[in-house]
């Protein structure tokens, strides 16, 4: 089979499938300037001590390290990402009718920011662009904190309580939202195709959605730019770049007919 035979192929599943669960992951972002952190250039690859800010236990005990890390959220490439052509897809899809729901690993919001609606999106390890407060669990938007960090506060605390914030992320060390996750493996086992786009699917429990897909009967497509750990699950593995093939699979009839 060659490339656009497996495009095809992938096509051609979506446009017979009637509810379709997406699941994305760095990879879709990369497009728009937004590293991966665990890629050969990624953040945490290059600077250990980025790590350490996305450590829950060092972020709560040490001052500096959350010194650093607002100061390191100020300088994010994500504030100016833009949604590339792989999120523009996914809304596409979407305006078909058959997008069941959007889970994503990604806590940059362009897939909102493209155009999916927020009650289709389903976001595993939170939003970069709120804050949160670790005592009394008040929510924010990132940007009123950075602003209080650029007129010279270096580790704003909470204004409701005095408490430590940080971003409403799932850092490491950190649970995860359990009726969240419950949602993602939940609708995994709804649709009756499974698209994974952008991840290496080796992070528990989203990853257990494709499995659960499998095993309702679901149609699995993979598009990664490498192997992922589930790829013996799918039905179509896509190793190329994200944004063109999704405009390819599921994205605009433009693009389809230039095909
Ligand atoms: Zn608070």
């Amino acid at each position: 089979m060659t490339d656009a035979d497996r495009i095809a192929d992938a096509r051609a599943r979506i446009d017979a499938a009637r509810r379709v669960v997406v699941l994305t992951g760095a990879g879709i972002s990369t497009e728009s300037g937004i590293p991966d952190f665990r890629g050969p250039r990624g953040v945490w690859t290059k600077n250990p001590a980025a790590e350490k800010q996305s450590t829950i236990q060092h972020y709560l005990a040490d001052p500096e390290v959350r010194k650093a890390a607002w100061r390191s959220r100020l300088d994010s490439p994500a504030w100016t990402a833009e949604p590339n052509a792989g999120h523009r897809a996914l809304v596409t899809l979407e305006r078909t009718g058959k997008l069941h729901a959007l889970v994503t690993q990604n806590i940059d919001e362009l897939h909102q920011r493209a155009g999916s609606s927020a009650d289709k999106v389903v976001e595993v390890h939170g939003s970069m662009r709120r804050v949160m407060c670790w005592d009394c669990g008040r929510r924010a938007p990132m940007d009123e904190a950075l602003a209080r960090v650029r007129a010279g506060e270096s580790d704003p605390p909470c204004p409701a309580c005095g408490g430590i914030q940080k971003s409403d992320t799932i850092s490491f060390g950190q649970a995860l939202v359990a009726d969240v996750i419950d949602r993602a493996l939940r609708v995994a086992s709804e649709g009756d195709l499974l698209l994974a786009v952008g991840t290496t699917l080796q992070v528990q429990p989203v990853c257990a959605m494709v499995p659960i897909a499998a095993r309702a009967g679901a149609a699995i497509v993979i598009l990664n730019d490498q192997p992922t750990a589930m790829d013996a699950l799918a039905d179509v593995v896509l190793r190329a770049q994200i944004g063109a093939a999704l405009s390819e699979i599921c994205g605009t009839a433009d693009a389809r007919s230039a095909h």
